[in-house]
């Protein structure tokens, strides 16, 4: 007689996957030295931990981005030393694959057509937000169609905002590799965020969720200014099924004066130090230095 298999097999522990981070710079303009620091942090991260490294380049603002950024960008990461692991991958090419993800969305019901402009949402939120002109307002809850209403098509081209529907008074943490717990609540520090534009093209929060998911990023390093809306990509990752990746959200650069680094702040360009004479060494010094300051 052979003996029956066993009813279960034992479990067995999955290594991790190998570490994948990025470089998702935007080309609104030139990098500067916080933009530097923060992908020389990735860039240590994934060498440390003999991962890969992807180049993306955030070029779904139309308005705002320009090829001759893009090449000064891939010219300054390489200058001060920066390499990646395989061809540059442009946001702007993978607008079908965010679609995909905006449709998944839409047949579960989590997002909604919203046609205020930001001026309604700003005034009908009353205080001014803390989130400062680069965040979104919270948008105020009376704004929702009701969530029993059906929902429209998308329709081929789209043409008025679509946001994804917080689950409200929800708290939603997470375990920053560099800042430790971090928690807010939904609906009360950040409300339904645009997931499509209306002028058809994708936000930010979901595309990049759809990059993290399909090229299977295992830790996002970026700037802390962006901690808000990791709460809000988590909630796109659930809805998506999706597990989320780690988060290390690096110090930003202040000049002088205590303010954050601007694109504006062409003096602190890696192309003007460069011209000036710093070598990429010193400055690679000298993040090493900061970063060992407590
Ligand atoms: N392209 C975004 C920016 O420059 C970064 C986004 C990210 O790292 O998730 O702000």
């Amino acid at each position: 007689m052979t003996p029956s298999p066993p009813l279960s097999t034992p479990a067995v522990e999955r290594p991790a996957p190998p570490y994948r981070g990025r470089l998702a710079p935007s080309p609104t303009g030139l990098l500067h030295l916080g933009h530097a620091r923060t992908f020389w942090i990735a860039s240590t991260r994934a060498r440390a931990a003999r991962g890969s490294l992807l180049l993306r380049n955030d070029d779904l603002d139309q308005a705002r981005c320009q090829p001759a950024f893009v090449a000064a960008m891939q010219e300054d990461l390489l200058w001060l030393g920066l390499t990646w692991d395989r061809a540059m991958v442009s946001q702007s090419d993978r607008i079908d694959r965010y679609r995909r993800a905006l449709e998944r969305l839409h047949a579960a019901g989590r997002i909604f057509p919203c046609t205020r402009s930001r001026r309604d949402v700003i005034e009908a939120a009353g205080a001014p937000h803390e989130g400062g002109a680069d965040d979104e307002p919270l948008y105020p809850r009376e704004f929702r169609p009701n969530a029993a209403a059906p929902l429209p098509p998308l329709g081929d081209r789209i043409e008025v905002n679509w946001r994804f529907r917080v689950p409200d008074d929800v708290e939603v943490a997470f375990e920053d590799a560099r800042g430790g717990p971090q928690r807010a609540t939904a609906g009360r520090d950040f409300g339904d965020f645009i997931v499509w534009r209306k002028d058809d093209t994708p936000s930010y929060q979901l595309a990049t969720v759809v990059d993290e998911i399909e090229f299977g990023i295992t830790e996002v390093v970026r700037g802390a200014d962006l901690i808000k809306s990791t709460f809000r990509q988590l909630l796109l990752f659930k809805a998506l099924g999706r597990l989320a990746p780690r988060y290390f959200h690096a110090p930003l650069v202040l000049d002088d004066k205590g303010e954050r680094l601007a694109k504006r702040h062409d003096a602190l360009a890696l192309r003007t130090l460069r011209a000036q004479g710093r070598t990429a060494q010193s400055i690679l010094k000298q993040f090493e230095q900061e970063t060992r300051k407590p």
